[in-house]
């Protein structure tokens, strides 16, 4: 079930502010407030998706694809095509604790291990 009172919902529906880098009709991307690198992009939908199999699932192939789509629009416009990370984090265990549908986008420095344990 979809909770509207998280905090990327209050954030499309304007309730907290942000340091948008892109905005279309249904994409909306904005600095992470906790960067881990120079560069750390949140992406997301504006329609309300908990996670990714939620929108791989239900959103349109129209839709997923202008999700994607925007993704490289964005990553195009900060010039880091040269190397970046993609993350999209799915259940608490995998360190999902927005449940609004995200991409990550992480780039700047040099990113060492998959994974911290
Ligand atoms: P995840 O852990 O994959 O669910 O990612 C959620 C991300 O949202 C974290 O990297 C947080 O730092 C980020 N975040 C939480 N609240 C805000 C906010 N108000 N503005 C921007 N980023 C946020």
């Amino acid at each position: 079930m979809y909770d509207d009172n998280n905090v990327f919902a209050k954030i499309i529906r304007g309730e907290i502010q942000t340091n948008k880098v892109y905005e279309d009709e249904e994409v909306l991307a904005f600095h992470d407030i906790c960067p881990v690198a120079p560069v750390h992009i949140l992406v997301i939908p504006k329609a309300p998706y908990k996670d990714y199999i939620d929108f791989i699932t239900n959103a349109t192939s129209q839709k997923i694809s202008n999700f994607f789509t925007a993704i490289l629009v964005i990553i195009d416009k900060l010039n880091i095509t040269e190397s970046f990370r993609l993350i999209m984090n799915k259940g608490t265990n995998s360190g999902q604790s927005v449940f609004h549908f995200h991409a990550h986008i992480i780039s700047g420095k040099t990113l060492i291990g998959l994974i911290n344990e």
